[in-house]
């Protein structure tokens, strides 16, 4: 689905992406781990094109998309949730769902979310900004699987939850996986993220320290313990 090779990826001046290198096949949850700066966020951007990386290159599905903006990406069918969730916050849960529906042909409707995540039906005329955290999260995912994307690019979406909701996001995203979407997840919850993913990508200094399965990281306290601080 999603090949990353050796990209190299700048802000300004600074050299933050060393030669990158990842892959996602259909069907999988891959997680991007590494501590705080380690260059997670700057890969999603890179591949979404906030960040266009100045050397390697990035294909989906084949076809090469470095450099390619995000509304063209969007609609070669990859999305992405930035860790501030961008939601309309003066605006309904109902109204911040129809503008991301029917943009793009596919199985997610808004009749599905709410079979996936009955609070926001609950909470439809209720305004973005008087939604709880866990809420707004959920939202912010709800509208990324909205636009029908082949691949989902997730950032942080546990970022300040109560561990409780974070177990609650983690089971709809079981359900989202289940229905076969493909996920690049980047996460600082180490047990949330093995959970999920099938498999793992280690991210330091800019440059990719480790790959392996959930499994193979579980057991593996060396990794863990030098490059997640867990
Ligand atoms: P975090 O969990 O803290 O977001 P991360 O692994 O996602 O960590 P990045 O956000 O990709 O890390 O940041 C990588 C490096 O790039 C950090 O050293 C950070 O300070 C720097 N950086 C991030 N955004 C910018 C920017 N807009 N301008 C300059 N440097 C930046």
């Amino acid at each position: 689905m999603l090949s990353v090779e050796n990209i190299h990826s700048y802000y300004g001046a600074s050299h933050i992406l060393h030669g990158v290198s990842l892959e996602v096949n259909q069907g999988e949850v891959v997680a991007l781990l590494g501590r705080n700066g380690a260059g997670k966020t700057t890969t999603l951007r890179s591949i979404i094109g906030l960040t266009p990386p100045k050397q390697g290159q990035i294909h989906l599905k084949g076809k090469e998309t470095t450099g390619h903006k995000p509304h063209a990406m969007a609609r070669v069918g990859v999305s992405y949730m930035p860790e501030t969730r961008g939601i309309f916050p003066s605006l309904t849960v109902y109204e911040n769902l129809t503008l991301a529906a029917g943009r793009r042909p596919g199985p997610w409707t808004i009749a599905r979310i709410f079979e996936i995540f009955p609070r926001l039906e609950a909470r439809r005329t209720n305004g973005g900004a008087q939604l709880s955290g866990g809420e707004q999260q959920m939202l912010a995912i709800a509208r990324t699987l909205l636009l029908n994307p082949d691949l989902l690019l997730l950032d942080e979406p546990t970022e300040g939850l109560a561990p409780i909701i974070v177990q609650d996001i983690e089971e709809r995203l079981e359900a989202i996986k289940r229905e076969g979407m493909t996920i690049l997840l980047v996460e600082q919850n180490f047990r949330f993220a093995t959970n999920l993913a099938d498999r793992v990508y280690v991210l330091g200094k800019g440059e990719i320290q480790w790959s392996g399965t959930a499994g193979e990281i579980l057991a593996d306290d060396h990794t863990q313990k030098t490059w997640l601080g867990v």
